[in-house]
């Protein structure tokens, strides 16, 4: 076997630059698409091939260098079988030369960070209210040991072998050829020799991170609230993506809401419903007066205005609507029956008295407080 320096006609000493300078030269001049059925052409091709992938590689480029052919074959170094298997392997090489493959270096694009989502669970008080709150949340950043190389310091990643450092493999024959992420370095382009101890070359870690979140009144289940560059870190110097909270309300045991309205029932007794009262109902902001009138029904329609919750957008508040139920005593003393059945005796229920419980009917009762 011809020693790989003497095949790229290159000194030992040679850097990456000038091994790869001199694999292109030869990789031109021996191409099947220019040499057509030429056995020796064919044969100089997958030797150059060869070499380079071996110098353009440190770690087996040590190995060569101190061990020789022998070496490499004990680490189970194999060479090419043929021509696609050269093409995939070496697809940067051929970018340019011979028309395919257009585009910038896969590995070198700068890549966003993924979105975040979280959800934030709150009351209705304090949705009422807004709220600023901390949120921890467990974030992709780029390792600090390595400096999001994935490389132990000291050390440097080399071209992944399998693709040349493009992180694109190009399969078919030299007419028809369809490129894909290269499955060895997963499009990184790159080989680790000595993986970050701290990422394992995963060049990211995950770091917990306390994140102050503003959250303004009125925001409803549903609510998102977007907040810029707290997302996952992006790789190479990439952009970060975006931090997206959404919100979810607890159900309150009162209140019922209906866009920025607040719905609360109350119970009222027959005696209040008849002659009227004044009542107290609560409200996201307190106590509230409410006024009965006398011969108020059930199911009657109370507003209270702006005691709902605040609009999302454009200041102010929804109203509070309060509907009113009119309690049936369970059970009564013999004095009160007797009463009752004398307050009967003045005023006879008829059947067309019966009030029309309707939900139209009490929507059209809704009164102003
Ligand atoms: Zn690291
Ligand atoms: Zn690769």
């Amino acid at each position: 076997m011809r020693d790989y320096y003497e095949i790229l006609g290159v000194s030992r000493e040679a850097n990456q630059e000038e091994i790869k300078k001199a694999y292109r030269k030869l990789a031109l001049q021996y191409h099947p698409d220019r040499n057509p059925d030429d056995k020796a052409a064919e044969e100089k091709f997958r030797e150059a091939a060869e070499a380079y992938e071996v110098l353009c590689n440190e770690e087996k480029r040590d190995i060569y260098n101190r061990f020789g052919h022998e070496g490499l074959k004990n680490i189970g170094y194999q060479g090419f079988s043929g021509y696609s298997d050269i093409f995939s392997s070496f697809s940067d090489i051929f970018e340019g030369f011979f028309g395919f493959g257009a585009g910038g270096r896969h590995a070198e694009r700068d890549i966003r960070g993924a979105d975040i989502q979280v959800v934030l669970q709150m009351t209705l008080k304090e949705a009422a209210r807004g709220r600023k709150t901390e949120i921890e949340i467990p974030r992709g950043e780029p390792c600090t040991r390595c400096d999001g190389t994935g490389a132990e310091p000291g050390t440097r990643a080399a071209s992944c072998p399998a693709c040349g450092g493009s992180g694109q493999v190009i399969q078919g024959s030299s007419f028809f050829r369809i490129s894909s992420t290269c499955p060895h370095c997963r499009g990184t382009g790159e080989y680790l020799a000595t993986p970050c101890k701290n990422c394992g070359g995963g060049r990211r870690v995950r770091v917990m991170r306390k994140i102050s979140v503003k959250v303004p009144p009125g925001v409803d289940t549903g609510s998102r609230l977007r907040i810029a560059g707290e997302g996952e870190k992006g790789d190479r110097g990439g952009p970060p993506g975006d931090l997206y909270v959404h919100i979810e309300l607890e159900k309150h045991p009162l209140f019922e809401r209906e866009g920025s309205d607040i719905i609360c029932r109350i119970p009222i007794s027959m005696i209040q419903a008849a002659l009227g009262a004044e009542t107290t109902v609560p409200t996201l902001w307190g106590e509230e007066e409410l006024h009965i009138p006398p011969g108020t029904q059930y199911g009657d329609l109370f507003r209270l205005p702006a005691k709902g919750m605040p609009h999302l957008r454009g200041g102010g508040r929804g109203d509070q609507i309060v509907q009113v139920y009119v309690v049936i005593p369970r059970k009564l003393s013999g004095e009160q029956k007797r009463l009752l059945r004398e307050f009967q005796k003045l005023s006879p229920l008829k059947e067309r008295d019966f009030p029309d419980l309707s939900p139209e009917s009490a929507e059209s009762n809704l009164r102003h407080h």
